[in-house]
């Protein structure tokens, strides 16, 4: 059997030194913003290339925090995709304004600059471009049309930690950058977290607040703050795994090249990495007109897959007010009926990756 994911293979490779941080915690006995999440967040914030990091409950509140610092709320606009974790725009919808969905580049999956200028009206506040499975959005004119517009950009780096974008890692490119420690990303912890990023001491300052009762010190709120915050136990795991991510992210790349060269005439749309070296494969994600089968197929034959995502946003049943129908973002919706993830994990083995593609390949030639 090989399961899309597996995360027993990663406890039982560093069982010592994550024993022995979540022991140091217990021991301590300090368990809410204490020097493991101080030492995490400049860590993290070294590693990412900024000068802040600021560790809150979840990726989805990381977003809905980071909107809140910029003043977005109610009456106000953001614009993202819908071909992404549903978090992402429930986080716009947790901070009381209104996501606006712009459709996907066919090529590498993410929001469609092409598309971005139409989507702006007066009342657009904020974009929000993930870097979806592990691939940088095309930032440049992003970031292009946000200047020129005065918009804030938010990089949703939940699947992306450590992937590059001209050079230098995600999460320095926007005003803000969110990042989730969900157990399968690709830096996860062993219960919920997330943090975020920016370059701007005064955003920092205001997200410390927001995340811990608005107070400037105990007791004192000077703004009206939420409860999410990144603990000690998962900041003191974080801190042994960040050590690993490179060698994580390199190992997936590898693998994926496995997948990439296993697969190359095997009549699928493989993902495409736009600068050498610099996706890094939160999801190895391909694209067949004949996804059920398939995927029934691999199930009969011991592999399991996952779809990232079946249903765009605003087809899904809580957010057809929304008010997109089917229809409305041609590319996005041929993605959601297409895309399927291969087990990929940095613990797989290269026989496991072999026996997939074998799979798939048997697969294309018979049906
Ligand atoms: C996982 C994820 C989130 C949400 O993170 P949580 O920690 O589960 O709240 C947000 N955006 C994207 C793109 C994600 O993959």
């Amino acid at each position: 059997m090989i399961p899309p994911f597996d995360l027993k293979r990663q406890y039982a490779a560093l069982k010592p030194e994550l024993d022995s941080a979540i022991a140091g915690v217990l021991e301590r006995g300090t368990f809410i913003l204490g020097e493991e999440v101080v030492a995490f967040e400049s860590e993290f914030a070294a590693y990412c290339g900024v000068s802040d990091a600021v560790g809150v409950g979840s990726g989805t509140e990381a977003l809905h925090l980071a909107l809140r610092a910029c003043d977005i709320g109610p009456g106000d606009e953001v614009i993202t995709v819908a071909h992404t974790a549903v978090a992402t725009a429930a986080a716009i919808e947790i901070a009381g304004a209104r996501p606006i969905f712009v459709d996907i580049d066919p090529q590498r999956w993410t929001l469609d600059p092409s598309q971005l200028e139409a989507a702006i009206t007066p009342r657009t506040r904020a974009i929000i471009p993930v870097h979806l499975y592990g691939c940088a959005a095309e930032l440049a004119p992003i970031l292009d049309v946000a200047r020129r517009h005065q918009l804030r950009v938010i990089e949703d780096c939940a699947q992306a930690h450590g992937a590059r974008y001209h050079g230098h890692r995600v999460g320095r490119w926007g005003d803000l950058a969110t990042f989730s420690f969900y157990p399968t990303k690709n830096l996860g912890a062993y219960g919920d977290g997330g943090a975020i990023t920016t370059n701007d001491p005064e955003l920092a300052e205001r997200l410390r607040l927001l995340r811990q009762y608005g107070w400037a010190e105990r007791y004192v709120s000077t703004l009206k703050g939420f409860n999410s915050r990144l603990d000690e136990m998962q900041a003191a795991i974080l801190r042994v795994k960040l050590r690993h991510l490179d060698a994580w992210n390199a190992r997936r790349r590898s693998l994926a090249r496995t997948y990439g060269t296993l697969l190359r005439d095997a009549g699928l749309q493989l993902p495409l990495d736009p600068e050498e070296g610099a996706h890094v494969y939160h999801l190895y994600v391909i694209r067949t007109t004949r996804r059920e089968a398939l995927r029934a197929y691999l199930r009969e034959n011991g592999i399991g897959t996952l779809i990232h995502y079946p249903i765009p946003i605003y087809l899904q049943p809580a957010y057809t007010d929304a008010g997109y129908g089917p229809g409305a973002l041609p590319e996005t919706e041929a993605a959601a009926a297409q895309v399927l993830s291969l087990p990929l994990y940095p613990e797989l083995h290269e026989d496991e990756v072999k026996a997939v593609c074998d799979a798939i390949t048997a697969f294309q030639h018979h049906a």
